[in-house]
């Protein structure tokens, strides 16, 4: 799969090609139409022959496992949560991007591109971008003629509102809901399947390894999984041609993130064991609007969505005593008169003002906090204001716009929004790295696929706003089912394999031996208590901003917390049950290996770019400062056993269509 040919270098790092990428020659704006042109399809009759496994019901995979079932293959379709409905994607609030120029406002597919590559700090594959802008208006087109409800204006065409590193109006919304609405579609679409006998759904099921066998070349290919029962605890074996894995993000390292509690990165490392490169690791998204941690028993952090930047404005006190006074609870942001207000955002960045893209935003807030303006007890708060909005507007138009949202603050922090300014804080939210994949979407293991957030494609360095519901939908109903074919085509002849296979009887043994072996430990320690501790860790150390230093200290850390979990964590419980303690002890384990991968990774980029901030690495005005010279590529990290470090592998994203400049949202 990979070749030498940096041998110049003294450490022989190998290379991905764009051939190995799979990346279609020609003009950008023809790469996907000659691509679909040209691949390889697979006949009715055979298609009913080929068994997918499809590991996930959020966007990307209900959308896969629904789609590729309609085409006629047979799907077998797993996830966590005992509905489909029921995947993190739920929770997705603001909005999802599409290039129709509704508004007039000057937008196209090629803006949507260009917007989406600079918002990721030049570090995404240009082909696949520009696939993704170009196919953003058919998700719009398939949600709704499924019937999503997304807004619409007075005259009834579909409305827009603008999200972060843009300047045209392109995200489509169903007021705060939005990721339940398409979900809800993509369900009707999964359930119509089930209903067909072409799906069978299997809730309540947690994949936990992958099944390799060798074809006759030698050449070990995707062919099943071993999932755990998570109601009876017992531990079964499923046969596929090819396995799809649409688990999501790996936020939850850091314990306390926007991220449903059931979001693990157990999948993906499961992937990058059998060989699947894990692709940019560091590159983490912190959300500037998330509302501020409130205390040592909290599990969980809340996303304010980042449509309300559209009217809120955010803002911090321009005297550190008036910071003071807030932080002593003497005043109340509404005390503060206009000319003492710094709208940070606005004065930095004029020409985004409130709509910088989101590491811009949670940067900033940093920097006001760090420095003293912080405007809550904590100090770890800025305001977002809608007073303006509210005078403006009116009251009543506000709440049409983001009534569920202004609810949901309410009840979390006990302040009417419409009164006082909201508080808020950055939080992690999403990971932009993940599986390395091709043009295809496939792994560097052959029949193995990742979609959605779990892979690492389209986003680059930093995701903006409404963008990861566009990536998962493009992913599952209009790029996977045409690029899978290209495989599948090839596998018409393999019969369906036995589960009795030793490379299944194998698979299952380990899967037994490490859940024995956590069960056995009977330390002192919850899982809950270690993952928080590692939580703090991942924050403190590869967090918002790194440094060296305190990323080679974090790693001594992570590893001591490795060892704190394999002597010292106990489990309740029986293994052959339901056991909620054993299925979040399987995930941490699992967290503790990324944690230090995601180390690893910012620790090698000797650079800033997006998400990835390294303090040694800025501009005079504080701004991430990138080294296109030594770091423009996608960083791969290749398994190398339990016990030794990871091998780098690159793939440079030589840029033949866009000029790399440095990201500008001032003028
Ligand atoms: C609060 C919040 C708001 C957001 N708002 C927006 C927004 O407005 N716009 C936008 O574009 N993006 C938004 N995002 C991001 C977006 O929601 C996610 O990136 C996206 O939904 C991920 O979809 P997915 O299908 O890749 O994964 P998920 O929705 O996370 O689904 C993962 C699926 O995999 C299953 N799974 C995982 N591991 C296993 C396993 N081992 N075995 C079996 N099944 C497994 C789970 O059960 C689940 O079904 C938001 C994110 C958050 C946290």
């Amino acid at each position: 799969m990979v070749i030498d040919i940096m041998a110049t270098k003294k450490e022989d790092i190998k290379v991905i090609t764009p051939e190995m990428a799979k990346i279609p020659a020609g003009p950008l704006e023809l790469k996907w139409t000659n691509y679909k042109n040209h691949q390889k399809l697979v006949n009715p009759a055979n298609k009913r022959r080929l068994d997918v496994i499809v590991i996930g019901t959020g966007l990307a995979g209900a959308s896969a496992a629904a789609s590729l079932a309609e085409m006629g293959f047979n799907v077998l379709n797993f996830c966590i949560q005992d509905s489909p409905r029921r995947a993190h994607s739920i929770a997705a609030q603001g909005g999802i991007n599409a290039a129709k120029n509704y508004q007039n406002d000057g937008d196209s597919v090629y803006r949507l591109y260009y917007d989406t590559i600079k918002g990721g700090d030049y570090r995404a594959r240009e082909a696949n971008v520009y696939r993704l802008a170009e196919v953003s208006n058919n998700i719009i087109d398939q949600c709704v003629a499924q019937g999503v409800p997304f807004a619409r204006e007075y005259g009834g065409l579909l409305d827009n509102r603008s999200f972060g590193g843009a300047q045209v109006s392109r995200t489509f919304y169903a007021k705060g809901q939005t990721g339940q609405q398409l979900l809800l579609g993509a369900y009707s679409a999964l359930s119509r399947q089930i209903g067909k006998g072409k799906v069978k759904m299997y809730t309540r099921y947690e994949m936990l390894d992958i099944v390799l066998i060798a074809d006759e070349n030698g050449e070990k290919r995707a062919r099943g999984i071993i999932a755990r029962n998570l109601v009876t605890g017992k531990i079964e074996r499923f046969f596929a041609h090819a396995v799809v894995v649409g688990s999501g993000g790996y936020g939850n390292t850091f314990f306390l993130s926007t991220n449903a509690m059931a979001s693990n990165g157990s999948a993906a490392m499961q992937m990058y064991r059998h060989g699947a490169y894990f692709a940019n690791p560091c590159y983490a998204q912190i959300h500037p609007t998330c509302i501020p941690k409130h205390g040592d028993f909290q599990s969980k952090l809340t996303l304010m969505s980042e449509s309300l930047r559209n009217d809120g404005r955010i803002w911090v006190p321009k005297k550190l005593e008036d910071a003071k006074r807030l932080q002593a609870g003497e005043i109340k942001g509404r005390d503060i008169p206009e000319e003492d207000r710094d709208y940070y955002l606005e004065r930095r960045y004029p020409a985004f003002g409130n709509l910088v893209p989101r590491d811009v935003a949670s940067r900033a807030a940093k920097e006001r906090c760090d420095k003293g303006y912080g405007v809550n007890n904590t100090g770890l708060a800025v305001f977002l204001d809608f007073s303006d909005a509210i005078q403006r507007l009116g009251k009543d138009v506000v709440a049409q716009k983001y009534g569920n949202l202004f609810q949901m603050y309410e009840k979390i922090v006990d302040e009417n929004p419409y009164e006082d300014p909201m508080m808020i804080f950055p939080a992690i939210h999403y990971t932009m790295g993940g599986i390395w994949v091709d043009y295809e979407l496939q792994t560097s293991v052959k029949g193995l696929f990742c979609i959605g957030e779990a892979n690492f494609s389209d986003h680059g360095a930093n995701r903006l706003g409404a963008s990861a519901l566009m990536q998962g939908l493009a992913d599952g109903y209009f790029v996977l089912p045409y690029t899978i074919q290209n495989y599948l085509s090839d596998q018409i002849g393999v019969p369906r394999m036995s589960t009795d296979l030793p490379e299944f009887a194998e698979a299952e043994k380990a899967v037994k031996a490490k859940i024995d072996k956590l069960m056995a430990i009977q330390g002192k320690r919850s899982v809950d208590s270690i993952h928080k501790e590692l939580g703090l860790i991942m924050w403190d150390f590869v967090g918002m901003g790194r440094t060296a230093e305190g990323l080679k200290e974090g790693i001594k850390k992570i590893d001591a917390i490795k060892k704190e979990f394999w002597t010292n964590v106990y489990i309740p419980g029986e293994a052959n049950a339901l056991n909620n303690e054993l299925e979040k002890a399987l995930r941490l384990a699992d967290f503790i290996e990324i944690g230090r991968l995601m180390a690893v990774d910012a620790l090698h980029r000797e650079e800033s770019c997006g998400g990835h901030f390294r303090e040694e690495y800025q501009t005079p005005e504080g701004e991430a400062l990138r080294q296109d010279d030594k770091f423009a590529y996608v960083g791969c990290w290749k398994y190398t056993g339990e016990d030794s470090e990871p091998e780098l592998i690159k793939e440079p994203l030589d840029y033949e269509f866009t000029e790399r400049k440095t990201r500008n949202y001032k003028s």
